[in-house]
């Protein structure tokens, strides 16, 4: 029942629904825009039971050894000299570049990919969902899966238009390449104006460094396809900015053909699936970065949904409803994503000031060890599904 899956993006949700379905003896094909693997992105968290996700695809041992190796955020004043210093070093937790984890996973997922396509029309029946694409002959498979992230386009296919799914959370961000001298090996140094943060990330296992941009705004008008236009918008709200490293920070950006910016927004669903078509990963859920949890929600994600539809023996109206029972309360605590906003870019310099103070106090290391211990105590193995 229901061999013949197709999922739509090649990133980490994607792979790894891939990945399990073909384990559980389901026929995936993955279908990606891009002309091949899209690499870059800063470092991710794999952490709690996305560990177990990758453990049991093999792949643990090799994200080891690639881990970016960031021992915490540190907030400087404009002379760089650090003002708060926040560990975040985690033992349930590790920290891989973005793209070195997508690399991973393909290389553990032997599947059909479709590179260079995209669906451009879904049509479900009693049996199955006829698929035609951009360049690809009309297929049928029975089923179909978004995993094609935030702005998802059978997300919009099958169940509207974005608008109705993407809450806006009164940010925009954008990352960059930059020069690794600016940052301080092993950390993520940021740097506050009131509503505004300049940043680098630096890992202790690359070479190069990632220059971070997050600015508190109304909603703007513009076109989210034009790299040309968000490089302006970053450079008209930062152009001005001769505090800290924020000058050298925007040229390098500026010049980087990588460079990467979107709305801070939220993907809120009462259901993610619609008959034969389900979504998964940011597509279903994204948290934002902000959040910190994009890659364990879609890791932890993707393994539920190939392992239920493996449990129901392929029946995608048992599989999606309780997908969904078992994966929401993780994606309702990651979205809660307020406190980590202010910490990164205080409204105003009372608010740096009070954050600073919160950030250096004994209380608050105390707190978040504490928070991980309980976290670790409350820790339930995910469920080893068979077919
Ligand atoms: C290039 C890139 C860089 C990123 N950098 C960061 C970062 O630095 N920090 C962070 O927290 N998060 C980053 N993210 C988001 C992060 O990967 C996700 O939050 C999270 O890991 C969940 O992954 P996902 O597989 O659900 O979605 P994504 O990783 O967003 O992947 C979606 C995939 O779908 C593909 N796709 C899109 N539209 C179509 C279509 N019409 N047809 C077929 N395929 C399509 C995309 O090319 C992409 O491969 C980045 C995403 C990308 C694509």
């Amino acid at each position: 029942m229901n061999e013949r899956i197709l999922i739509s993006g090649a990133s980490i949700a994607g792979l790894t629904l891939a990945h399990w379905l073909a384990r559980h003896g389901f026929k995936p094909t993955v279908v990606e825009r891009a002309p091949m693997l899209r690499g870059g992105g800063n470092g991710v968290d794999v952490r709690d039971n996305a560990v177990e996700v990758v453990e049991r695809m093999g792949i643990m041992p090799r994200i080891r050894e690639l881990a970016a190796d960031v021992q915490g955020m540190k907030f400087v004043d404009a002379a760089d000299r650090a003002v708060a210093r926040i560990d975040i070093q985690d033992p349930a937790s590790v920290e891989v570049m973005r793209g070195d984890l997508v690399a991973l996973l393909h290389e553990a997922t032997d599947v059909e990919i479709l590179f260079g396509d995209s669906i451009v029309g879904l049509e479900q029946d009693d049996d199955g969902v006829t698929v035609t694409f951009d360049h690809a002959p009309v297929r049928r498979f029975e089923l179909v899966v978004g995993a094609d992230g935030m702005h998802s386009n059978v997300r919009r296919l099958a169940f509207g238009p974005e608008e109705q799914f993407i809450q806006f959370k009164d940010h925009y961000f954008a990352f960059a390449n930059t020069d690794a001298s600016l940052g301080e090996d092993r950390w993520v140094t940021m740097f506050n104006t009131p509503g505004k943060m300049t940043g680098i990330y630096r890992s202790g296992a690359h070479s190069q460094a990632k220059a971070y941009f997050m600015f508190r705004s109304a909603p703007l008008e513009y076109d989210r396809r034009n790299v040309a236009a968000h490089k302006q918008l970053i450079s008209d709200v930062f152009g001005d900015d001769t505090s800290w490293q924020t000058k050298k920070l925007l040229h390098a950006a500026l010049a980087d053909p990588d460079f990467y910016f979107d709305a801070l927004g939220q993907v809120q669903m009462d259901s993610w699936s619609n008959g034969r078509i389900a979504l998964v990963g940011d597509a279903a859920w994204c948290a934002s970065p902000a959040s910190g949890a994009g890659a364990e929600l879609a890791l932890v994600g993707a393994y539920r949904l190939a392992g239920e539809l493996a449990a129901a023996s392929g029946d995608h109206r048992i599989a999606f409803a309780r997908y969904d029972i078992a994966h929401r309360p993780l994606v309702d605590k990651k979205q809660q994503i307020g406190p980590n906003v202010r910490l990164m870019v205080p409204k105003t310099e009372g608010g740096r000031c009070v954050r600073d103070v919160v950030a250096r106090s004994p209380l608050m290391k105390a707190l978040s060890a504490l928070e991980r211990r309980m976290q670790a105590r409350n820790a339930r193995p995910l469920p080893e599904y068979v077919r």
